[in-house]
């Protein structure tokens, strides 16, 4: 059996996020699954971990406090070599695709991004934008990998594994140093976990009063189009896309986007996908199981309402 090493990602209370759970799904097709969870103090992620595989290297450190790449790829790179890991992998999240080329790189390593099947040794994986899906194998000793999450689901827990606690060197002089974290709040659910997301496009001209209402009403998150968010009508965090978040929702709500491949590629996995666009022929259309062709801003508060009366 190969080993396969993930890496453990935290959301910002410490918590784990749940995309290592996913991660972790991909990691068991490919062998003995191993996790590395680095903090300033790995021990109760690591406890919380441990249920779902076989050996959980927790590395502590005052450097690891708050990730950095910098600090993070040699850590991971060394417990990769020290248990002659044959694949190191991820979930394909900002941080994973920030993390795994620079592992990769130290460990001399090919690497398959953003996975959406395993079998065998072949990988499944999106090129351009979602276009083609390439089967790939990779050819090199140690082999990397980021996976979609939205492609697989949560990881059960396997019976208890064990804990090795390890500390890190600490790397030295890095060039990048952590500064400060700033969380948006909101009451809404994340976008990447909401089970409905509600997205709204340049078709808005940037008033999103109704797309959040209708967000609200059906407790959804809210999404964007890049166009919007390159705006700067909303953050960027709302970015659904090639660029942005994928996401796979129950129900994905597109109001006034274009269906550009590059947004697409972001929420083409959605169960049920119902767009608005005053443009019969916008490209949304084709990818759309409910399309209504109409002015969002007379659409959505018809919606609302109806929805509220159906209540
Ligand atoms: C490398 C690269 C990466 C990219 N990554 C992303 C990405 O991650 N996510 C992303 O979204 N885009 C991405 N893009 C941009 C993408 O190509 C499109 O430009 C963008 O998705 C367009 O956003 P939009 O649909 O909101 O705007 P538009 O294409 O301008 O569409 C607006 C739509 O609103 C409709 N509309 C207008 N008024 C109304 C109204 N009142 N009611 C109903 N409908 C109305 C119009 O008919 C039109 O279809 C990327 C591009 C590149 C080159």
């Amino acid at each position: 059996m190969a080993t396969v090493l993930v890496v453990v990602e935290a959301q910002p209370d410490g918590q784990l996020k749940k995309a290592t759970l996913n991660a972790i799904t991909a990691a068991r097709q490919l062998g003995d699954v191993h996790a590395v969870v680095l903090a300033k103090d790995a021990s109760a992620l690591a406890a919380e971990v441990k249920d779902y595989v076989k050996v959980v290297h927790a590395g502590s450190g005052a450097h690891l406090e708050h990730y950095l790449a910098e600090n993070w790829a040699p850590a991971v790179a060394d417990v990769a070599k020290s248990i002659n890991a044959e694949w190191v992998g991820a979930a394909a999240t900002q941080q994973g695709r920030d993390l795994m080329p620079r592992v990769a790189a130290r460990l001399n390593a090919a690497m398959a991004s953003d996975i959406m099947a395993v079998n065998g040794a072949t990988l499944t994986r999106p090129m351009w934008a979602g276009a083609v899906i390439a089967e790939v194998t990779l050819s090199t000793p140690v082999k990397c990998f980021s996976v979609r999450t939205t492609e697989f689901a949560l990881a059960d827990k396997s019976g208890g594994g064990e804990v090795k606690a390890f500390a890190p060197a600490a790397t030295g002089q890095t060039h990048a140093q952590f500064v400060e974290f700033k969380e948006v709040k909101s009451a809404r659910p994340e976008l990447t976990e909401a089970k409905i997301v509600v997205s709204g496009g340049r078709g808005t001209k940037g008033d999103f009063k109704e797309i959040e209402a209708l967000a609200d009403e059906l407790n959804a998150a809210v999404g964007a189009s890049r166009a919007v968010c390159d705006a700067g009508w909303q953050p960027n965090d709302l970015q659904v896309g090639q660029t942005g978040k994928v996401v796979a929702p129950q129900l994905y709500v597109a109001a006034g986007i274009s269906g550009a491949i590059q947004h697409l590629a972001g929420m083409k996995g959605s169960k049920t996908i119902v767009a608005i666009n005053k443009d019969a022929e916008a490209p949304i259309f084709q990818v759309a199981d409910y399309g209504l062709v109409a002015d969002l801003f007379k659409a959505l508060p018809e919606l609302r309402a109806a929805l509220k009366a159906a209540k």
